[in-house]
């Protein structure tokens, strides 16, 4: 446990470096992993080449690969106590969100082994008798694939599933911080068959461990989720050799809540929207956009709960939100804060570290609430990425959708109201990836995942999550 993975065997980092995972929630030592360099990357990326082009899996009918994805939904299941065991100690969040992680995994294994297995391209009518036409799908290489930490599988899988289901090979490099399931994965996906050399496993720093994912000429896709400044770095990368480039970025997303919303509903919801695994979530309603004759009653009452939410560890039964991954994410968060504060919010709840001796060797933040904010304050339309809700009022329809657009990113968004044609017409005018009505959160394997604007580009989930590792070819034959 601990070591990369290539080319079908478990091994050291060249150069012998070694890094520590802490817990996040109370600084306890994981485990110690290797810690690759550029050296065992580009030594990945060659493997994964190799594999690729001697077609020892890009030359598998695709029955084949889509049953293979299937054996791996299985192997999840069974293991799904030890891997939202693993992913609770690297993220500090509860057992109970890695299970259901774990669940929602399987189910995504489960949509690209069977979408994988029937998917053969299609004939095209040519309007010539003498003439047939026909495009297929076929893998589109070597993909590189980089995720962040506040779901490492879950991010992994999005992209592990779909590119061994369309054929490629692949180097992973799961975030620093969160190594141990994409380690488990990788284990689980040598089980079910996959041949050595078709996925590899690289561990490490960013820049150092991956960046030859983005720049090495033999490297075809990179696929990303993370941050929209590493996104521009990496997309500048691969400009060099035209690789292909999906990128899930960040978001800044809009909660509208009308006034006819129902209470308790609206209120749940957008509870959980920003404060669910403190706010650490790509899709996060981190901006209330609140009906200004609603204002007091659903803020008043959103604060009184932010307060009631029990910060806490794992392993204490009565933690409702966990630690930040860092106390250098912290300290981002809290600068967010300062600099709201400053330019004029007011702050509701929150905005302190907490005091409590329990807590104090992990890296809580409470949940926080900023009222009267601005689109000009910077910690409304930048990604503080913790549980902080900006407050903001609308006098009218247009006034809603104004606000919940201006944004650069575009990630996610949700209306709340009791008239289903105000819901839609807002649900059809917000520039974002996913909307929600009168929900927040909820999310299917066949329907598409990914962003407008800065929020990136390509698409997860879905059958679009399958093409993003695909190349259409068409073969025309004169009969
Ligand atoms: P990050 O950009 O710091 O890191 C993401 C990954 O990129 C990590 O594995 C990191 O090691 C790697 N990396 C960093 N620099 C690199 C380089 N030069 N070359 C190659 N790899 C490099 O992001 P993070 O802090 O891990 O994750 C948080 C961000 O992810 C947030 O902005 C969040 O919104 C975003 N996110 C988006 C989605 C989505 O679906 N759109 C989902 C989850 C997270």
């Amino acid at each position: 446990m601990g070591q990369l993975y290539i080319d079908g065997a478990w091994t050291d980092a060249a150069e012998g470096g070694r890094r520590e995972i802490r817990c996040p929630a109370d600084g306890r030592l994981v485990a110690e992993v290797s810690e690759a360099t550029a050296v065992d990357t580009e030594r990945a990326i060659g493997v994964a080449r190799a594999a690729f082009d001697d077609g020892r899996w890009s030359r598998v009918p695709a029955a084949e690969r889509g049953a293979l994805l299937l054996r791996v939904a299985e192997l999840l299941q069974r293991d799904k106590a030890r891997l939202a065991e693993a992913e609770t100690r690297d993220t500090g969040k509860r057992l109970v969100e890695s299970e259901i992680d774990m669940d929602d995994i399987t189910n995504c294994f489960r949509w690209f082994g069977n979408l994988a297995a029937t998917d053969d391209g299609r004939l095209v009518d040519t309007g010539m008798p003498d003439a047939r036409s026909k495009v297929v799908h076929e893998p589109v290489g070597v993909c590189g694939l980089i995720t962040p930490w506040n779901y490492p599988l879950l991010q992994t899988a999005w992209k592990v599933a779909p590119a061994v289901g369309a054929g490629c090979t692949f180097v992973l490099k799961p975030s620093e911080l969160t190594p141990h399931t994409a380690i488990i994965l990788m284990e689980l996906l040598a089980e079910a068959g996959l041949p050595a050399g078709v996925g590899n496993l690289v561990l490490g720093a960013g820049a150092t461990a991956g960046g030859p994912l983005s720049t090495d000429p033999r490297v075809d896709m990179v696929s990303f989720t993370g941050g929209l400044a590493t996104g521009r770095t990496l997309m500048a990368n691969a400009a060099a050799t035209v690789k292909k480039v999906a990128l899930e970025l960040g978001g800044k997303n809009p909660f509208v809540c009308f006034a006819d919303a129902d209470h308790e509903t609206a209120v749940d919801n957008a509870l959980t929207a920003i404060f669910l695994h403190s706010g650490q979530v790509c899709s996060a309603g981190a901006r209330l956009v609140v009906e200004e004759s609603a204002h007091d009653r659903v803020v008043d009452d959103l604060v009184a709960r932010a307060q009631r939410i029990v910060l806490g560890g794992p392993d204490d039964p009565a933690t409702e939100t966990g630690p930040l991954i860092s106390a250098a994410h912290r300290d981002k968060v809290e600068a967010y804060v300062a600099r709201g504060i400053a330019e004029g919010a007011v702050l509701r709840c929150g905005g302190e570290r907490p005091t409590d001796p329990r807590l104090a060797d992990g890296f809580y933040y409470p949940p926080t609430i900023l009222d009267r904010c601005t689109q000009d304050m910077s910690v409304v339309h930048e990604e503080s990425f913790g549980p902080v809700l900006t407050v903001e009022t609308f006098t009218d329809l247009d006034d809603a959708v104004r606000i919940a657009n201006d944004t650069e990113y575009g990630l996610a968004g949700a209306v709340f109201s009791a008239d289903h044609g105000v819901c839609e017409e807002v649900a059809g005018r917000l520039r974002h990836g996913t909307v929600w009505i009168n929900d927040f959160g909820p999310y299917v394997p066949a329907a598409e995942w990914g962003g407008f604007g800065h929020s990136g580009f390509g698409r997860e989930l879905g059958r679009a999550g399958l093409a993003e590792y695909q190349e259409a070819k068409h073969i025309w034959t004169n009969t």
